[in-house]
């Protein structure tokens, strides 16, 4: 199903011993405006930019990519991707906006261990994820593009600038890696993360109205049962303190 539902396309992402983040296109096509939504992990961008391709979208009619934020199975093939369309702005949160330009790579890496497995693994070097971001996101904006409109939550504890994209006409939802399918949630001990932050980011995103649920990995959700935010909350409360 890669169309979701209107102006919303979904290109699942292939995992291997590390995940590679699932794409969305949003934007009627007829706009000629379009957004990608995160990019995924090394060696990913090649099939992925086939499957937009395949879609009927002409690449020339994506003007950003959004990043729900900067984990490397989600910026990992950013470069890949860029390659394909240079014209694309880069749109990132600024609380990981910052970093990202500065070639901080902490919160990209999450933890030195998995910096220098993943540095010998696939040939990475210092420096690989420094990108020039075109425009800082914040907290609250609106974002009109492609014939829809989507508001910014700003919803930390994941990553220090982890965001979701809600658009609430069809009840939409695309919340990074903070909340998933079947009562999972983000994982909270890696660089910028926090739990008890994360706790708040849930409870924020409880108060939505959400029927179409796109997370950044596993299942995506049509039909979302009313309260399932609410509950997954509830369920982790414990353990995010
Ligand atoms: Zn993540
Ligand atoms: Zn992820």
């Amino acid at each position: 199903m890669p169309e979701i539902t209107k102006g919303v396309y979904f290109i699942p992402g292939q995992d291997e011993m590390i995940p590679d983040a699932h794409v969305y296109v949003i934007g009627m096509p007829s706009s000629q405006d379009l957004s990608v939504v995160d990019a995924g992990l090394m060696g990913k961008g090649g099939y992925k930019i086939q499957a937009i391709q395949k879609l009927g979208i002409k690449l020339s009619d994506i003007k950003r990519i959004i990043m729900t934020h900067t984990h490397l199975d989600h910026i990992g093939c950013l470069k890949e991707i860029r390659a394909q369309i240079p014209h694309a702005e880069l749109w990132i949160h600024e609380d990981e906006a910052d970093p990202i330009e500065d070639g901080d790579e902490r919160g990209v890496y999450g933890m030195e261990m998995f910096r220098s497995m993943c540095q010998s693994q696939y040939r990475l070097k210092s420096g690989d994820f420094k990108f020039k971001v075109d425009r800082k996101l914040k907290e609250g904006e609106k974002l009109d593009m492609g014939g829809l409109s989507w508001e910014v939550l700003h919803i930390p504890g994941h990553s220090a600038g982890s965001i979701a994209l809600y658009e609430r006409s069809q009840k939409v939802l695309i919340p990074g890696d903070v909340v998933y399918a079947d009562y999972a949630i983000g994982r909270f001990d890696l660089h910028g993360a926090d739990g008890s932050v994360l706790a708040k980011s849930l409870l924020r995103l409880a108060e939505l109205e959400v029927e179409i649920l796109l997370p950044g990995h596993n299942r995506v959700v049509k039909g979302v049962k009313p309260g399932y935010i609410r509950d997954t909350a509830k369920q982790w409360a414990p353990y995010l303190r």
